[in-house]
């Protein structure tokens, strides 16, 4: 009687589980699948050419390569995300800023977050992230031993920041610190760095010397326990669209300042709403993401990954991926305007503080 009952139970939950797929896909009458639920869902790459698709916050990507988990010169934290996939110029800087960082003197990098697979919206973190050419790097140096996957899973970043505050932490900051974000910076591929406002202002008041690569590192919120490095649009990606330049100078002016007002560490006065990876279905993407998200998978992971002991490593080259033709009845999604640069704190923003005298 239990068995009976329990294939009843298995036959009612797989039926419940096909209504739900063929609701996800029935098209406009029914409710749209979320982008970041298709995305989210796509454990390997589209094995097509390297090709990224839309904005920083709103896109997706083809070619897609992983960084090894380990390097001679890194470790990827956080594995069970599947997030270590980058446009394959990304993934090769990340390599090469990893070895160029532990001949400073940094002792190796901690990888966070790069891109999904195919990158599209996340279920749940970053806004931006989307296209294959934004990565995070942990401010925490890595230890002098391989962490193991439970470790990489549970252990807490380091935040440079000051509890309470908006200035760096003297005893944690050193010239290292700085060493590596002037190496990220030194990159033609890299554009923006982005960081904390008060590690950007320990950069204004201590870097000595060519000063110019603090034009590239830019305050924003989160950004206190990494950096986040991104890079422009690579040949071969027609549909990438360019982030606005950095403006001129060093950016330690009254556009530093502002951030060591109140302003921008008001509470949000609308915490409930929701935010644009929550909203955004297909219909909100380029629509080459369609053709991205049907393309073949490699055959392998190992295939698709760069560095540590897989180093041959291409994404299979084919034709480039063809625009897929607009649904006729796109919802209006006029309400969504995803931006990268739109307040999304990380959690742990610093408490507001009054403007500092
Ligand atoms: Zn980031």
């Amino acid at each position: 009687m239990a068995k009976v009952q329990q294939r009843i139970g298995r036959i009612a939950s797989l039926t419940a589980g096909i209504a739900a797929l063929i609701s996800a896909f029935a098209g406009p009458a029914a409710a749209e699948p979320l982008a970041k639920v298709l995305f989210g869902g796509k454990a390997l790459p589209a094995a097509t050419k390297p090709a990224s698709y839309g904005f920083y916050s709103k896109g997706c990507f083809s070619g897609g390569v992983a960084i090894a988990t380990d390097g001679p010169t890194w470790q990827a934290m956080r594995l069970s995300r599947n997030r270590r996939w980058g446009h394959p110029t990304m993934i090769a800087l990340l390599e090469k800023l990893a070895g160029d960082a532990v001949a400073d003197g940094w002792p190796g990098l901690l990888l966070g977050d790069v891109s999904q697979p195919r990158g599209g919206p996340m279920l749940t973190g970053h806004a931006s992230h989307q296209i294959g050419l934004d990565a995070d790097i942990w401010l925490t140096p890595m230890p002098d031993r391989r962490l193991s996957a439970a470790e990489r899973e549970n252990m807490s970043a380091t935040s440079m920041i000051r509890k309470g505050a908006l200035t760096v932490d003297d005893r944690l900051w050193t010239p290292a610190h700085a060493g590596l974000l002037r190496r990220a910076a030194s990159y033609p591929e890299v554009e923006r760095i982005l960081v904390h406002p008060g590690i950007k202002k320990k950069l204004c008041d201590t870097v000595t010397g060519d000063r110019s690569w603090l034009r590239k590192i830019r305050p924003f919120w989160g950004h206190d326990y990494h950096f986040h490095v991104r890079i422009g649009c690579q040949a071969g990606s027609p549909g990438c669209k360019r982030q606005d330049p950095v403006p001129a100078g060093e950016g330690c002016d009254k556009s530093l300042a502002w951030w060591f007002t109140e302003e921008p560490w008001r509470p949000n006065k609308n915490p409930d709403a929701p935010k644009a990876r929550d909203l955004m279905t297909m219909a909100s993407l380029p629509a080459e993401c369609r053709a991205v998200l049907d393309a073949p998978d490699p055959v392998s992971e190992a295939a698709v990954t760069v560095g540590g002991s897989s180093l041959a490593a291409v994404a299979a080259v084919s034709a480039p991926v063809a625009a897929a033709p607009q649904p006729p009845a796109a919802a209006p999604v006029a309400a969504i305007a995803p931006n990268a640069f739109a307040p999304t704190p990380d959690i742990g923003v610093p408490i507001p503080r009054p403007r500092p005298d």
